[in-house]
């Protein structure tokens, strides 16, 4: 991430890539992008910018602010007067619903323009932008508008003692930080923005440093939408920095983040030794695929490139490691090598890419080195293509096969287009159940089989905070969402999400 001192917005209007982008793109990111606090659009405290990289040229296109502690105690303090004047926990649970309904329309209207800054961003292809981050983000938001109106408490009926009398009320937890990854900007904050929102919350966001655009543009569609000054509030900026701000902040009572295992680590020690504010973690991941013997050879080869493929592999959930019984060994792998051929990698703006680059040089060069690692060791590798032109951070869809348990691609969260093949004996079941589970992440697996028996039984075996069946990154507002181990603590998604952003209180009476 390269920063830039005093720099205005432009950079390199060249925007050297092709496809062109579009004049309304080309505008937003002439904008000088500031901080948007208590309502307003403001000046960070310091003069460091933080260049815009589009990951398919590695060409800058705009900057955005490098917030600091004192932007964040600006923000901080803006949300909680909101906060405590009521204009947002004390409004009626109708009239939060509605608009934050109106809010998941405005955001469904803008969807097209969201998924083409996100393109140029975060390297998506623009098709999987607009139809999978866009609208898993857009349904976030409609189904959690539905639970402001639903957030009871319960009449308890007391086991101990006959005359008294006691019920239970749902708070919203108060001041919550948000603090988001680059993979999946906009998916991410809809997983935390919404339920908190919906509870009464007002909020800090914190986003990537390296995919912030669209935070920014959801903040003024916010503002369309009706939702109340102060109530939503961005702070772009590093992490160390602007995000380490946020966690240690005294008055923030409650961190909602997703990002690396060893980040989640910090945010759990900071939030300890600051004020014990309540913390949820999405972390990392190393999801095994685990393929039955009798697995239709079709729709699960189709699945695990989907599973692994999608955002270029840098997804939490990816299938990074897949268990082959010997019996579809070489079948698979001669259909999986045939299906690499036919991804289309390029510039995310072109329709008819289906793979884009790595976010960043850094990751690029991550990637490449469990790559090289897996080979040095012995590993088989088979690639697909990548752009022939310089510049981007382009990584080909890459197996690896004759993979071992003992191999960092196997061990570690590359989160890049790298599937380690592993094989199995077809009737050593046990072992392959013990193998799936030997990590110390726990995030998600899949299982693919015709035989619903066995796909339960296993499922209930497998120590993952979701297991899909027949299928791989299988996404919905409804589904608890969140990692066993050292995947994470709490979950978003569903009711446990409103629960993450709740606090419970009991009333009880003596008479
Ligand atoms: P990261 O942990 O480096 O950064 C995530 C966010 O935290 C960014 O906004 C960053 O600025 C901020 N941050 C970094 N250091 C911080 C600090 N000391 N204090 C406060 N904030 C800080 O992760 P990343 O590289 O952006 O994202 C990739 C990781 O995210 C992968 O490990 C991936 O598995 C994980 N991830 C998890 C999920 C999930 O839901 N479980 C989803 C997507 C990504």
């Amino acid at each position: 991430m390269s920063t830039i001192k005093n720099a205005g917005s432009v950079l390199d209007m060249e925007y050297a890539s092709s496809p062109q982008y579009s004049d309304s793109l080309k505008a937003f990111l002439q904008r000088r992008h500031g901080l948007y606090i208590g309502g307003q659009w403001c000046e960070a405290e310091g003069t460091e910018r933080i260049a815009v990289i589009d990951p398919a040229t590695g060409k800058a296109i705009s900057s955005i602010a490098a917030g600091n502690g004192q932007d964040i105690d600006r923000a901080v303090n803006a949300a909680r007067s909101t906060f405590k004047q009521g204009a947002w926990a004390d409004m009626t649970p109708l009239e939060r619903s509605k608009l934050l309904f109106r809010f998941a329309a405005v955001l469904e209207e803008h969807a097209d323009e969201l998924a083409e800054m996100e393109a140029v961003d975060a390297g998506k292809p623009v098709v999987y932008a607009r139809h999978a981050d866009m609208a898993l983000s857009c349904n976030i938001y409609h189904y959690m508008a539905g639970w402001a109106t639903k957030l009871n408490g319960e009449a308890i009926k007391l086991a101990g003692s006959a005359g008294g009398h006691a019920y239970s009320l749902r708070e919203p937890v108060g001041v919550a930080g948000l603090i988001v990854p680059w993979n999946f900007p906009m998916v991410l904050l809809a997983y935390k923005l919404a339920p908190a929102l919906a509870a009464g919350c007002t909020v800090v966001i914190k986003p990537a440093e390296n995919t912030s655009l669209t935070t920014l543009r959801l903040a003024e569609l916010a503002e369309l939408a009706g939702i109340p000054a102060g109530v939503i509030n961005v702070v772009t900026g590093f992490g160390a920095e602007a995000g380490g701000a946020l966690v240690r902040h005294p008055d923030v009572d409650k961190v909602a983040f997703t990002g690396s295992t060893d980040v989640g680590r910090q945010i759990a020690i900071m939030a300890a030794q600051s004020n014990l504010k309540r913390v949820t973690l999405e972390l990392g991941g190393k999801s095994p695929v685990l393929v039955m013997p009798d697995a239709d050879v079709e729709k699960t080869v189709a699945g695990v490139m989907r599973g692994i493929f999608f955002n270029q592999g840098q997804v939490c959930t990816a299938g990074s490691r897949l268990y082959l019984p010997r019996s579809l060994h070489d079948t698979v792998v001669a259909e999986l090598s045939a299906a690499i051929d036919n991804l289309v990698c390029g510039h995310g703006l072109d329709t008819a890419v289906t793979m884009g680059p790595l976010i960043s040089q850094v990751q690029k060069e991550r990637v490449l080195g469990y790559i090289n690692a897996a080979e040095s060791a012995g590993a088989t590798i088979v690639q697909g293509k990548i752009p022939a032109e310089k510049g981007g951070f382009f990584v080909p869809a890459t197996l690896i096969v004759n993979a071992t348990s003992s191999m960092s691609c196997v061990t570690e969260e590359i989160f890049g287009p790298v599937l380690s093949i592993i094989l199995y004996e077809d009737e050593e079941i046990e072992k392959l159940v013990s193998d799936a589970n030997d990590t110390v992440f726990g995030l998600a697996a899949s299982i693919w089989t015709q035989n619903f028996e066995r796909a339960h039984k296993l499922a209930a075996r497998v120590e993952a905070g979701t297991v899909w069946i027949n299928t791989h990154n299988y996404f919905d507002p409804t589904l608890p969402f969140g990692g066993m181990k050292q995947s994470g603590w709490g979950r978003e998604g569903g009711f446990e999400a409103i629960r993450m952003f709740t606090e419970i209180k009991a009333v009880c009476s003596g008479y």
